[in-house]
């Protein structure tokens, strides 16, 4: 460890002051950050982190696809971070309005901020409101069970062909989502009104389209060979959408992902249909115009770049734009609303003491799970190196009280906080509907059903007293 990182105080200045850290978001960079910070820390540290949902894990139970539940067993280990009594998880409370950043100020040494990306980008052209058509977001939050998901009903019993906009991964997770068999869906974790949704539609044909050519496509090609290797759809490329330009060429010489992906659709057009009954189509070099329908969206309108046959309308009863994402602003802190994102150096919040930035929120929806604990060890280092700093602030009061002061305030306010121990609560509920359905968990999407499964179970006893009822 660095002597910077060891911080501390010298024997004849006494014991070194507890520092408390507030990390504002649960999901995976928050608990990376909080976790690295005790792990790291040289002397007494407390971590509280708050989220706004009854439940940790952010995007690893609200963005990882239903069907790669091993990705999303990565909750698990990171409910480790809050076995360790210097990590507080403090959920269902919403910085911004139960509490100011200004007030975690007050009462931390160091706040983190790591609100991640939740706003969908938006393409900004005619018709984008349509009924019909919708920001990928509101289609994952939906089939995510997130409690504040905003449409419930997508249309699916009537929509036979889906366009998705965007090549990233999440693309490729709602093109997925839509067509999988509600009979495997029945062995994830989507809600049981999710499932009857899906039960209820009958999507035959998603096509994927990108404004640039397959070189450039974002998503990875473990998860288009995943798409390739899946029996449930034909994945169709016209040959001729992967002749490369010049440029397209050197790119692909020069980066060893696109080879990766290149080498990928060459398998998908040599194989062609297989004419199986439903199919997803990925169609390059178009740049979305405008959507088209009367009240409801009835096609897309592109202007294509490539050498192929015009398309000046793509039919479709649903459509999805993913095209990234943006971090929401909060109150008092700066705000960069080109990136969407808060503007930093190194993690440090620009005009702003001991605030720091984890995560999307720091640098945009990018990489994987992973990448935020990488990320987030920049956070703690600079939160660590600023210790010297802090500790002139930090108060030698005992940790039970520095602790009740934010409680306190949470408190006087009627704020119902979610500790871990009622997390937990809900977790048992949640498993025990899984073991019903022949799945691992079935999330509750209703936060008054989450509360309620927090009060009855919240002593460790209630998860067998809420399933029976
Ligand atoms: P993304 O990877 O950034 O992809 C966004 C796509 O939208 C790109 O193809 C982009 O094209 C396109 N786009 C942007 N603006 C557009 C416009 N105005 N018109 C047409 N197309 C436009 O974003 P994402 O799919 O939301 O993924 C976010 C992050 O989560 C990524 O790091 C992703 O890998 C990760 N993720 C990972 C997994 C997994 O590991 N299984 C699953 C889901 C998400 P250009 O390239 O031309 O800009």
């Amino acid at each position: 460890m660095s002597e910077e990182l060891a911080g501390g105080c010298s024997e004849d200045q006494g014991p070194a002051p507890t520092v408390r850290v507030a990390v504002v978001g649960a999901g995976p960079s928050g608990i990376y950050c909080a976790q690295l910070l005790v792990e790291r820390a040289a002397g007494p540290i407390e971590v509280d982190v708050f989220d706004r949902l009854p439940a940790p894990f952010g995007l690893v139970r609200y963005g990882v696809a239903p069907d790669h539940p091993r990705i999303a067993s990565i909750g698990d280990s990171l409910g480790e971070a809050f076995e360790n009594s210097a990590v507080r998880f403090l959920g269902n409370i919403e910085i911004g309005r139960d509490l100011t950043v200004e007030e975690l100020r007050a009462s931390y040494d160091a706040v983190v901020l790591a609100t991640g990306a939740p706003n969908d980008r938006r393409l900004g052209i005619p018709g984008e409101d349509l009924v019909g058509a919708h920001p990928v977001g509101e289609f994952v939050s939906w089939y995510q069970g997130h409690p504040d998901a905003a449409v419930n009903d997508f249309g699916l019993e009537s929509a036979r062909r889906a366009v998705i906009i965007g090549m990233g991964n999440v693309a490729l997770d709602a093109a997925r989502m839509l067509l999988l068999p509600p009979e495997f869906l029945s062995t994830t974790n989507v809600p049981d009104r999710v499932l009857d949704g899906f039960q209820a539609g009958d999507v035959r044909e998603v096509t994927i389209v990108g404004r640039r050519g397959p070189a450039h496509a974002k998503f990875t090609n473990k998860e288009l060979l995943q798409l390739f290797e899946s029996e449930t759809w034909d994945l169709l490329i016209d040959p001729a959408e992967l002749v490369l330009s010049e440029e397209e060429q050197v790119f692909v010489d020069t980066t060893p992902t696109a080879a990766r992906l290149m080498k990928t659709f060459e398998k998908i057009a040599e194989r062609g249909a297989l004419g199986r009954p439903k199919s997803i189509r990925f169609l390059f070099r178009c740049t979305p115009k405008e959507m088209i329908g009367n009240g409801r969206v009835e096609a897309v309108v592109f202007e294509t770049a490539g050498p192929q046959v015009e398309r000046p309308a793509l039919a479709a009863d649903l459509v999805l734009s993913s095209v990234g994402f943006r971090g929401e602003p909060l109150d008092g802190v700066p705000f960069d609303h080109a990136a969407g994102t808060i503007p930093s150096v190194d993690s440090r919040v620009n005009g702003m003491g001991r605030v720091y930035v984890t995560g999307w929120i720091k640098r945009g929806p990018s990489g994987v799970v992973g990448s935020n604990r990488v990320c987030a060890m920049e956070t703690a280092a600079s939160v660590l190196s600023d210790r010297e700093m802090m500790g002139d602030r930090a108060t030698e009061s005992p940790r039970a009280d520095r602790r009740a002061e934010i409680d306190a305030l949470l408190m006087s306010r009627g704020v119902r906080t979610v500790e871990w121990m009622e997390w937990q609560a809900i977790d048992r509920v949640e498993r025990l509907a899984g073991t019903a359905r022949g799945s691992v968990r079935v999330k509750m999407q209703e936060r008054g059903a989450m509360l309620a499964a927090a009060d009855r179970g919240g002593d460790g006893s209630g998860a067998e007293k809420v399933a029976s009822e």
